[in-house]
């Protein structure tokens, strides 16, 4: 355990729905964070405006507290770095990029998007890799000071070494070793004055203190860049940590649009949102992402304050994670298992709500027993045990017909099942079971016949929790018009 509290940070850029990727880098941060005593922040890098969605930001935020990742900082809860949203910290990357600028490591660029793209395509023609071909890096210095105080349209690059090699060092592969030739000059402050990423990260990480870099190992490519910018500024790295990527369930690439929609279909999502419609727990899903990536038996189950007390750098893994969906559902289930039932009744109420049914608080805790084995996601609730809050249920002539038998039999069934059940003044397991096995004994049908005909009759449903203890919570009126409804249809 390091002593040092650490600062780490979840940086999401607002442009789409919050994947699971991001679940799983903030669960990192925050499992680092408390571990350490330190802080973990939510920083909202919105510096592409166009790729800005409405609703995003907020949707990272409830994200986060849906999973139980409160950020100690961050844009709706403040703190002393702030402000948290790039777009409100636009100064602050202009003087940094002119600080670059004045020591020779940037440069203003006048080179026009229709130029950029025509030497694009000339690089592509001789298939080398596209590049700023250093047009403007060569400019005397002064000459462009006067373009840029005439108001001449420019970005900033920054001015990569040309000679030698660029030595980064991530904590999970060690020393990266880039030939210098190899980098580009990338632009670091935009036409429209906002930061790219390269510089607003860069500078943030070090006015927020940060610490410990984790972000997804996409940004190894420009991770030489990043060191060379903090290098130019003279400020200390933080430690860096570029996570596993996520591959498809075949293992074989990145999910896709089309395969992600094929997965909701199947009751499955990386987007953190739909997982919590899905019916998946916080729980569940925690553990489930924490295990891609973190060299930790595959099958740990771990509570948070588990996770927090064993996770170290340390044993994060560099090697890609395939998704794999059976595993979100067996830990789904075992979380279920482990809630306390007034957590879980709590939990599962707005499934029930959600389909229209009004849910007795003291009626669904009786429940919870009788259901909870049966759950792999909290929305399985209602597939079987919606009919203990409908008024009344409609099983269809087929379904209450048993096993091998006709509608005529089963309908002599259904009617001694009344007769039983009116002569009892209270159902359940012990003055139920009795009586019908008798019946099962003396008539010749076999018990899965009987209780079939009873069980469709009562809940409308051809596999539900225990019967008789179903039946002793929806109470004598309620499962007696059920039976004599049955009859009806049978009839
Ligand atoms: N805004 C970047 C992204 O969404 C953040 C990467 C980082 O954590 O530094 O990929």
């Amino acid at each position: 355990m390091s002593l040092q509290p650490a600062r780490t940070r979840i940086a999401p850029s607002p442009t789409g729905h919050m994947h699971l990727g991001t679940a799983r880098t903030a669960l990192y941060c925050y499992l680092l964070a408390k571990q350490t005593g330190g802080q973990f922040i939510l920083r909202i890098e919105d510096t592409d405006q166009k790729r800005t969605v409405p609703g995003a930001e907020q949707e990272i935020m409830d994200g986060l507290r849906w999973l139980g990742l409160q950020y100690d900082e961050g844009p709706d809860v403040g703190g002393a770095y702030g402000p948290y949203r790039q777009t409100e910290r636009r100064e602050l990357y202009q003087r940094r990029a002119q600080t670059l600028v004045d020591s020779g490591h940037a440069y203003p660029c006048f080179c026009s998007p229709e130029r950029l793209d025509e030497v694009r395509k000339e690089q592509m023609k001789r298939k080398e890799n596209p590049r700023y071909d250093g047009t403007c890096r060569n400019l005397d210095p002064a000459e462009a000071a006067r373009r840029v105080a005439a108001g001449e349209a420019h970005t900033i690059r920054f001015k990569v070494p040309q000679e030698g090699v660029t030595i980064a060092r991530d904590h999970l592969r060690g020393e990266i070793v880039t030939e210098n030739k190899q980098l580009n000059d990338q632009v670091i402050l935009k036409t429209d004055g906002l930061p790219t990423y390269h510089l607003a990260a860069m500078v943030d990480d070090h006015e927020m203190k940060i610490t410990h870099v984790l972000r997804g190992a996409e940004w190894l490519g420009t991770f030489p860049l990043h060191v060379n910018i903090i290098r130019a500024f003279g400020w200390d790295e933080p430690v860096w940590i570029h996570l596993s990527v996520f591959l498809k369930p075949s293992g074989k690439g990145k999910m896709s649009k089309r395969e992600a929609a094929e997965a909701l279909k199947d009751g499955h999502s990386i987007f953190v949102k739909d997982l919590q419609e899905l019916g998946f727990l916080r729980e569940g899903v925690l553990n489930w992402s924490a295990l891609m990536g973190w060299g930790v038996a595959e099958d740990e189950v771990m509570s948070i304050e588990q996770m927090i007390e064993r996770f170290s750098i340390d044993s994060l893994t560099p090697s890609p994670a395939a998704i794999n969906f059976q595993k979100l559902d067996h830990f789904n289930a075992t979380h279920i298992r482990l809630l306390p039932a007034d957590d879980l009744a709590a939990r599962v109420k707005p499934y029930f709500v959600r389909q229209g049914l009004v849910v007795d608080d003291a009626k669904l805790l009786k429940i919870i027993p009788l259901i909870r084995e049966r759950l792999t996601t909290l929305d399985d609730c209602v597939a079987f045990g919606g009919f203990f809050f409908q008024d009344s249920v409609s099983p269809t002539r087929e379904d209450l017909i048993a096993k091998n038998l006709d509608a005529q039999r089963s309908l002599e069934i259904a009617q001694k099942a009344y007769q039983i059940l009116e002569a009892l003044p209270v159902v359940n397991h012990e003055s139920g079971e009795t009586p019908f096995r008798e019946y099962v004994e003396s008539s010749g049908y076999n018990a899965g016949q009987v209780f079939g005909v009873l069980r469709v009759a009562v809940t409308g449903q051809k596999v539900s929790p225990p019967l008789f203890e179903s039946m002793e919570i929806i109470g004598r009126d309620v499962y007696l018009r059920r039976v004599a409804q049955a009859i009806e249809l049978l009839k």
